[in-house]
C-alpha cells in the first residue's frame, strides 16, 4: 500500500512559501492508518520499551494507536496550562521565537526504556525540545518513529546521532 500517495500537499500553508503536508487523507483511510501503526509496532516491537511519549496534538493519534497495540503505557506531552499535575517543562528554539512543552514529573521511571513518536518531523525542533523534556528523567530512547519525514529540511541532522525510523521520506 503507497502511504505516500495519501499526503495531501498544499501550498502556501501556514504562510506563504511553506508546502504543507496533510495527513488527514491517510487518517481517512482505515487500511492505510493500520499500516502506519503496524509498520511502527514491527519496528518497534523487540525494543523493550514500556512506554509511547508523543506532543499533542498529531503525535497523539499514532503514538496512542502504537501504545495499545504494543500493549505499553502512553505519556502526553502538552503545552503549558493543559497538565493538571506537577511538570517538568523545556523551552526551545524554534525558526521563529520559542515553544515550551511540558510533562507530568511522575510520567516517566528512572532509566525507562521509551519510544517518541510523531507525525511529521520538518526542522526537528519539536523533537529537540521532546528529547530535552526527557533529559530530567533520564529516559533511555530505545526508538523515535516519524510518519513523515521531510528530508530537505534536514531535523535528523539535530539528533546527534540517536536512532530515527521514518515510515514516508519526502526529498
Ligand atoms: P518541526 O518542529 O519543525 O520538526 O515541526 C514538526 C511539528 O510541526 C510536528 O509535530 C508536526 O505536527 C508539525 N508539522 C510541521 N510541518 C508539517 C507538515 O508539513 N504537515 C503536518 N505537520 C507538520
Amino acid at each position: 500500500m503507497d502511504l505516500r500517495a495519501l499526503l495531501r500537499e498544499i501550498p502556501d500553508v501556514p504562510k506563504p512559501g511553506i508546502l504543507f503536508f496533510d495527513i488527514t487523507p491517510l487518517l481517512g483511510d482505515g487500511v492505510a492508518f493500520r499500516k502506519a501503526i503496524d509498520t511502527f509496532a514491527e519496528r518497534f516491537a523487540d525494543k523493550g520499551a514500556t512506554k509511547v511519549v508523543c506532543a499533542e496534538a498529531r503525535g497523539f493519534i499514532f503514538g496512542a494507536a502504537l501504545a495499545y497495540k504494543l500493549g505499553i503505557g502512553f505519556v502526553p506531552v502538552r503545552k503549558p496550562g493543559k497538565l493538571p499535575w506537577k511538570t517538568a517543562s523545556v523551552t526551545y528554539d524554534l525558526e521563529y521565537g520559542t515553544d515550551t512543552l511540558c510533562m507530568h514529573e511522575d510520567a516517566l521511571l528512572h532509566g525507562e526504556k521509551v519510544l517518541v513518536i510523531d507525525d511529521v518531523l520538518a526542522t526537528g525542533g519539536t523533537l529537540t525540545g521532546m528529547l530535552q523534556l526527557m533529559k530530567n528523567f533520564e529516559a533511555e530512547i530505545v526508538g523515535i518513529g516519524i510518519l513523515v519525514e521531510l528530508c530537505f529540511l534536514n531535523g535528523r541532522d539535530k539528533l546527534n546521532g540517536l536512532p530515527l525510523d521514518s515510515i514516508i521520506q519526502i526529498s
